[in-house]
């Protein structure tokens, strides 16, 4: 059981750094250490030490997160990029991310501005502050339906994204977080109130690959996966096909059987790996594989299964899971037709499982005042 710290305690200046805040999930372990409980490394944390993400220092007895308010990207951006292809289709999200990750992806794509740093042994004293309140205010001003939290690991900046997320969450917005799952139960349980949609990777389904290329175990992501369908979280799961990695027809096989189990109603992305970072030994994913992969999903019996083989192509589409016509055409992260009435399937009438999809009864912004031509709901 862990020992939040109430929001209310935090004072802003509780050190004297600008934009360091107490982290709120972590207590005493013994005389030496502090546990950090926030996710499922548990890192044992002593005196001028940080945790694995690198973002999470022990000082003087205390807890800090050094990386609240502190963007690296900001930016308003289609949901097919998280990727999320069942909520609001085509609609645009104001995307938030600050540096760090509990996670050393070989391949990791944004390492810049997630692990980097913690290999220079640099501080994190870069990004621009931002208070939530800001963020708030500056996705009012745009046509955003929704705040998501993605680029690096939402988690390991927990209280920023959690003051954000109540406060959007208020106005009207809904709440997006692409993650690596690796959040544990309290935590998670938390946020869940206002966590609308979720896209989390399973990169792997062999604990040992898991650990070598991400630095951590791959059971807490399953559990965390499990709790979020649990807690009524709209769920997405993205796995990139790695040539000789996790492409095997039996990997495959058993990724697609655990998100099954999961629901038949959430989507899986079988998406391409580019070499990047340490991978760049291996090759691009062939378009035989990706081709594969999705037909182990649709033979597991998944609804909606997805692929980035060419834009436009057949795998980018969703289409009615009964009577197969095409409902959304995508063109890469572009929405070129939504046939939907009413979010149902135009020829049989079957609903596409989601969060609103059908546009007209969708949550409404509420109060935005600086929300140009808004329309406020009472
Ligand atoms: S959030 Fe950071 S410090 Fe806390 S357990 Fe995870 S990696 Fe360790």
């Amino acid at each position: 059981m862990s020992s939040k710290v109430p929001m209310s305690t935090i004072s802003p200046n509780v050190i004297d750094i600008p934009l360091v805040r107490e982290a709120r999930y972590y207590r005493k372990w013994d005389e030496e250490y502090l546990l950090c409980d926030l996710c499922a490394h548990y890192c044992k944390i002593s005196e001028g030490e940080k945790g694995i993400c690198h973002v999470r220092q022990n000082v003087q007895g205390k807890l800090y997160t050094f990386v609240y308010g502190k963007v690296v990207a900001c930016q308003t951006a289609k949901v097919e990029k998280i990727p999320l292809f069942h909520y609001r289709p085509g609609s645009q999200s104001l995307t938030i991310a600050t540096p760090g990750c509990n996670f050393h992806c070989s391949y990791c794509n944004n390492y810049d501005i997630s692990v980097l740093f913690q290999e220079t042994g640099e501080p994190v004293d870069w990004g621009c502050p931002m208070s939530p309140e800001e963020v708030v205010a500056l996705a009012c001003m745009t046509d955003c339906s929704s705040v998501a939290f993605s680029y690096t690991e939402p988690t390991i900046f927990y209280e920023y994204a959690h003051e954000i997320a109540e406060q959007a969450s208020d106005a009207g917005f809904r709440i997006l977080f692409g993650t690596n799952g690796y959040i544990t139960e309290e935590p998670l349980k938390e946020i869940a109130s206002c966590l609308d949609v979720a896209n989390v990777d399973l990169k792997t389904f062999s604990d040992k690959t898991h650990r070598r290329v991400m630095g951590a175990k791959l059971q807490p992501v399953l559990d965390c996966l499990t709790q979020m369908k649990a807690l009524g979280i709209w769920v997405e799961v993205t796995t990139p096909v790695i040539p000789t990695l996790n492409d095997s027809e039996k990997e495959l096989r058993d990724i697609a059987t655990f998100v099954r189990e999961l629901g038949a109603e959430v989507p899986w992305h079988v998406v391409r790996f580019y070499p990047d970072f340490r991978l760049n030994h291996l090759p691009v994913t062939p378009a035989a594989s990706l081709r594969r992969a999705r037909e182990i999903g649709q033979e597991a019996g998944l609804r909606y299964v997805y692929t980035n083989i060419s834009a436009g192509g057949e795998g980018e589409h969703t289409y009615c899971r009964l009577c197969r016509e095409t409902l959304i055409e995508r063109f890469g992260y572009e929405v070129r037709k939504n046939r939907l009435v009413e979010g149902c399937c135009p020829v049989c009438g079957t609903p596409v499982d989601g969060v609103d999809m059908d546009p007209a009864k969708a949550k409404q912004i509420t109060y935005c005042a600086q929300r140009p031509g808004a329309q406020f709901v009472t």
